[in-house]
């Protein structure tokens, strides 16, 4: 069991910042996934910690073994790391059975090839070559080859990219079950929202080479530390401010009471906050249905405040759909105040 440790890495291509002084710390077998979008340097900071890049700055530690550092960076045969690059990465020519054992010693080959096979339920497809697997089996194949030399740190970059999204659940429990039985810390990165949410210990926000927060899945959807975070991990709805006569702050469907010198902002609210009824209650305001779009699982409304007809809210709301477009129904806000001020112009 090994901890991770990144202490203001930064990478660098062609004089350009790709990864800037990042930091993160994933207990021991712990699964942390680093989610972010397209070109925003996970791939970069993956291929950091496996060695196969070398930083300008920062350090690594994997335990208490520092594995980069200005002065001495390990290289990736000397990392002990199981390294699962986006696609599989299996060699083509190689059968099931020998890319599995590929970095295994000689000795234990036939033994851990066989444990593998067996814990990634590919016994039958042993001699079968990559080609002549789907998806899914490729997938599991480069999950076990990753196992199999028993690291102490798994990599995994977009594992389940390339599955359908039934695969993709079940594969990820499985794999994630994997980890956890084996106690192995993993770091995976993903631009997959909900594949992060779901299946990590820890969930870690990037965006422009940068982690600008890292915490439980509730704790990161529950409390962003910006609208942009908040975007990131969910739909959202941002909602203006404006300041009523006796200078509490209104926004639509409620009112903060924050008297003085409080800069105006934004509330950032979740659409599954918003509770909808047919009938009025305490504290709610009349709408109109302006939009349905049905899920199945679930619904989302548009709707219209008529007293606030500047802003369009949305609802998601579970169970049978009881509403349809032109409807009037009562809205109001359950959920907890995410006030943000707005950026400073410069
Ligand atoms: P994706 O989700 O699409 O895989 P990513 O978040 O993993 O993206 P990276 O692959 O780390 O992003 O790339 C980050 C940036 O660094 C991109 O602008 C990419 O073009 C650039 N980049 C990556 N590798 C190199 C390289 N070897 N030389 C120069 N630039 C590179």
């Amino acid at each position: 069991m090994t901890s991770l440790e990144v202490h203001e890495l930064t990478v660098h291509f062609d004089g350009r910042p790709i990864v800037e002084n990042l930091s993160i710390v994933v207990p021991s077998g712990a699964f942390a996934a680093v989610l972010g979008p397209s070109g925003c340097g996970k791939t970069t900071f993956l291929r950091s910690i496996a060695g196969l890049i070398t930083p300008s700055s920062g350090t690594i530690r994997f335990g208490k073994q520092l594995v980069s550092i200005s002065s001495l960076v390990l290289p990736p045969n000397k990392r002990h790391i199981g390294y699962v690059p986006q696609e599989g990465g299996l060699f083509p020519h190689l059968n099931v059975a020998e890319n599995i054992g590929f970095g295994v010693s000689k000795n234990e080959k036939i033994d851990v090839v066989d444990e593998m096979l067996d814990l990634v339920g590919l016994k039958n497809l042993a001699t079968r070559k990559p080609y002549q697997l789907s998806g899914g089996q490729q997938t599991r194949v480069a999950l076990a080859r990753a196992l199999a030399i028993k690291p102490q740190i798994v990599l995994l970059d977009e594992p389940f990219g390339a599955l359908d999204a039934a695969l993709r659940n079940e594969l990820r429990e499985e794999v994630c079950n994997l980890l956890k039985e084996r106690k192995t810390t993993a770091l995976m990165v993903t631009h997959d929202r909900e594949e992060a949410l779901v299946s990590a210990d820890i969930v870690a926000l990037m965006r422009h080479g940068q982690i600008l927060q890292y915490g439980s899945s509730r704790n990161v959807y529950s409390n962003p530390i910006s609208p942009e975070i908040a975007v990131s991990t969910g739909d959202v709805l941002l909602l203006k401010a404006e300041r009523d006569a006796s200078k509490s702050i209104r926004f639509a469907l409620s009112q903060i009471d924050l008297k003085g010198e409080i800069e105006l902002g934004q509330l950032v609210i979740r659409p599954e906050e918003i509770i909808v009824s047919p009938e009025p209650s305490a504290a709610s305001l009349s709408a109109i249905v302006t939009k349905v779009d049905y899920y199945g699982h679930d619904a989302v409304l548009q709707l219209l405040l008529d007293s606030w007809p500047d802003e369009e809210i949305t609802a998601r709301i579970a169970g049978p759909l009881g509403f349809s477009v032109g409807q009037k129904l009562w809205v109001k806000h359950a959920g907890p105040i995410r006030w943000f001020e707005l950026p400073h112009k410069k």
